[in-house]
């Protein structure tokens, strides 16, 4: 029988990409928060892998609205084995130039989205005695960066977070990891200036930018059994860029 993975952010960039990775075994739940006509796309994309999945509109930073969708997830599946805590923005600008509310919202979406969603998702794995638990980080979270102070902090904190929640997890084979991407070429990195995007790309060890598909990848290994025995680690895919 198929197993349910829940993605949240699934409507677009690399989160759609996982959603269809995972499609080919899963039935994945498309969280979106904005873009219903692109989490629909994705949603027929899974279709055509086999997957009898289904899109669901919630704010992650909305812990109410977190509760309500792992609820209807739970009703329509009866187990959630893997969530995938993919949904972030960004809301760049120097520390001096940062206002308040945009520190906020990024710590809101990024932090305590997938704090939201893991509490949701983790009462009924530890009863099912098994789970995958991935969340989005980023090579930023490592090392920082300038204009980035809300986001770099956001990150960081989630690489914090999933080494707690494996560490309370892991007697109940309840397992956490976080991928922390480097430059990957969706909606969010787009908006950069040429010159941010050469300053990166001569940071980058192998000299390319990543795709969608080379973090998708990482996760469907993360959420089966081949990684049955790898929890609290954070995992670079990054073309070399922090080593
Ligand atoms: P993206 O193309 O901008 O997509 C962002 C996704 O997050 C969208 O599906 C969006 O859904 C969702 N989202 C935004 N706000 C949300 C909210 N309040 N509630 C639920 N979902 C929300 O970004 P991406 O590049 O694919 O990034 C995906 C993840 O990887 C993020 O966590 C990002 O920080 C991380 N990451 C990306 C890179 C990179 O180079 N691209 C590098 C390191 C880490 P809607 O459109 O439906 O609102």
């Amino acid at each position: 029988m198929r197993k349910t993975a829940l993605v949240t952010g699934g409507s677009r960039g690399i989160g759609r990409a996982i959603a269809t990775a995972l499609s080919h075994e899963y039935n994945v739940v498309i969280n979106y928060c904005g873009s219903e006509e692109k989490a629909n796309e994705v949603l027929a994309e899974c279709e055509k892998n086999g997957s009898d999945g289904m899109i669901f509109k919630a704010d992650v930073s909305d812990s109410s609205a977190v509760r309500s969708m792992t609820e209807s997830v739970l009703e329509k599946y009866g187990s959630i084995d893997v969530a995938v805590n993919n949904s972030g923005i960004t809301k760049d600008n120097l520390i001096l130039r940062m206002s308040e509310e945009d520190f906020d919202r990024v710590m809101d979406i990024n932090l305590k989205g997938c704090f939201n969603v893991s509490k949701a998702v983790f009462k009924q794995m530890l009863k099912q005695k098994s789970g995958s638990i991935i969340n989005m980080a980023s090579v930023v979270g490592e090392i920082g960066n300038i204009g980035q102070a809300n986001y770099a902090a956001s990150k960081a904190g989630v690489i914090a977070l999933t080494k707690t929640i494996a560490r309370e997890g892991a007697h109940k084979n309840v397992r956490c990891n976080a991928i922390a991407p480097g430059f990957i070429q969706t909606e969010m990195t787009d908006v950069l200036s040429d010159s941010v995007k050469e300053s990166v790309l001569a940071n980058i060890p192998m000299k390319k930018l990543g795709k969608p598909e080379d973090i998708a990848n990482l996760v469907l290994f993360l959420s089966g059994d081949n990684s049955r025995y790898i929890t609290g680690q954070v995992i670079n895919v990054d073309g070399g860029m922090v080593m």
